[in-house]
């Protein structure tokens, strides 16, 4: 599904040159206010200023101008649940009940293969609307859920990375399965789907409290035996939680290490929330290049806490995080408005999240934290040409409110305390236009 035609687009391209937790995040930022991309086979050929690269425009070249637009590289989002789609916005519960109350009915209902087709294909149309490229995603714990995920992304060109959900206790019959049947389920789903064009597995233990110590040791196995599999789950995110972790894992000296003990950190893991986090935990992350996913939106919504975004990429001992929506305790598929939440939740902590760091999080970090950053994060010259365009004149009042905006990190932080998807004018995927927001009227490809 990639375009082999060369494309060109023009507008204001903000990427990174650096880590903005690590440097002065003003200077982190690469601002080119003219600026041209030239995309060619589903990769970006070259990135600069107008006047510099104009001359490398052939005649069969197509330009599309976007104006005072910003160009990013497409948002990721490292922590979300296609299947919950259906039961955003749902009332009145925290982590534990809203669980029995909203989600495992909504996910049994994906037993149904037309269901979940149907939710996949909606799920992954409005995260073009938000301009977001790549997800690392929940299915359920049926296969066939991986499957219409899967394909859908396959038809879209997009990079995804998805897994079965395991459960194999505390959870209702029709959504458990075995240690010995899950392990099987997703050895055949990572045979399918990992590597296939864009498509990478994740194994997808829900959480500690769902999966007996059996199916954690089948998943550490399937990372063991699987080259660049990922590891999904939830970490440390309701103090309900953590006390019945506790209570069914009394052998583990923390939440963390239920996981560490069965082999489940390492470079290619997620861990979803990550809000109660002693130093040690933090330190064991490090150590092991484990990665965390912080889901602003969510946290706030079950009322679960406040993440320390400052605390885990302390420079002593950094832990790699991006952020997530997590759909559907999370109430936003925007990453703009994700930002604006962060940024939030620093507040709280008595911290203020830089824009720079904030769309860090959102991109070039959350490829990191995904160890993607060589392929999908910034617009460089050889990475994926996955992009969003931004307008920061969307509505009236961010019209009237940019307008005044004296630099682009201002400008920035405008779009992300006041945007969400009308701002996303464009969503490229590998090199094609997928999404585009022409005013009252939106197409989708
Ligand atoms: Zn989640």
């Amino acid at each position: 599904m990639k375009s082999a035609a060369p494309t060109a687009l023009r507008g204001r391209i903000v990427t990174f040159r650096a880590d903005p937790f690590a440097t002065d995040p003003s200077s982190a930022l690469l601002i080119e206010e003219d600026g041209l991309i030239l995309m060619e086979n589903g990769q970006i050929n070259a990135v600069g200023s107008y006047d510099r690269l104009r001359h490398r425009l052939s005649p069969d070249t197509t330009l599309v101008s976007y104006g005072k637009a910003l160009i990013s590289a497409g948002f990721i989002d490292t922590h979300v649940h296609y299947p919950q789609l259906p039961v955003i916005a749902s009332w009145g519960e925290q982590l534990p009940q809203w669980l029995e109350r909203y989600v495992f009915p909504a996910e049994a209902a994906f037993a149904d293969p037309q269901l979940a087709r149907d939710v996949a294909r909606r799920f992954l149309r409005e995260l073009m609307r938000a301009g977001t490229t790549t997800a690392c995603a929940y299915c359920t714990v049926h296969p066939q859920s991986v499957d219409a995920f899967f394909t859908e992304s396959e038809r879209l060109g997009t990079r995804m990375i998805a897994g079965k959900v395991l459960m194999d206790r505390n959870a209702p019959a029709e959504l458990r399965d075995t240690a010995a049947s899950g392990h099987a389920e997703s050895s055949a789903l990572i045979a399918r789907w990992h590597g296939r064009g864009r498509q990478l597995y994740a194994v997808t233990p829900r959480f500690a409290i769902t999966s007996t110590p059996e199916q954690l040791e089948a998943a550490g196995d399937l990372l063991r035996t699987h080259d660049g599999v990922y590891l999904q789950t939830h970490l440390a995110e309701n103090m309900e939680e953590i006390a019945t972790v506790r209570r069914l894992f009394p052998e583990r000296s923390s939440y963390l290490d239920v996981y560490d003990h069965a082999g489940l950190l390492g470079p290619r893991s997620v861990f979803g929330h990550a809000i109660h986090m002693t130093e040690t935990d933090f330190c064991r992350c490090h150590e092991t290049d484990s990665a965390l996913a912080h889901c602003p939106t969510s946290n706030l919504f079950l009322g679960s806490g406040l993440f320390r975004v400052f605390d885990a990429l302390d420079r002593r001992r950094p832990v790699r995080v991006g952020l997530g929506t997590d759909i559907g305790a999370g109430t936003s598929l925007s990453h703009l408005r994700t930002m604006g939440e962060a940024y939030k939740v620093a507040q709280l902590t008595g911290r203020s999240l830089h824009p720079a760091q904030a769309l860090w999080l959102a991109t070039a970090g959350a490829a990191r934290s995904l160890s993607l950053d060589t392929q999908i994060g910034t617009i460089a010259p050889g990475m994926e040409a996955d992009l969003c365009v931004l307008d920061p004149c969307a509505t009236p009042l961010l019209r009237y409110r940019t307008e005044r905006c004296a630099s682009i990190e201002e400008l920035l932080f405008v779009l992300m305390t006041l945007g969400d998807e009308r701002c996303v004018k464009a969503t490229w995927v590998a090199g094609r236009l997928i999404h585009e927001n022409a005013g009252d009227t939106s197409s989708e490809r």
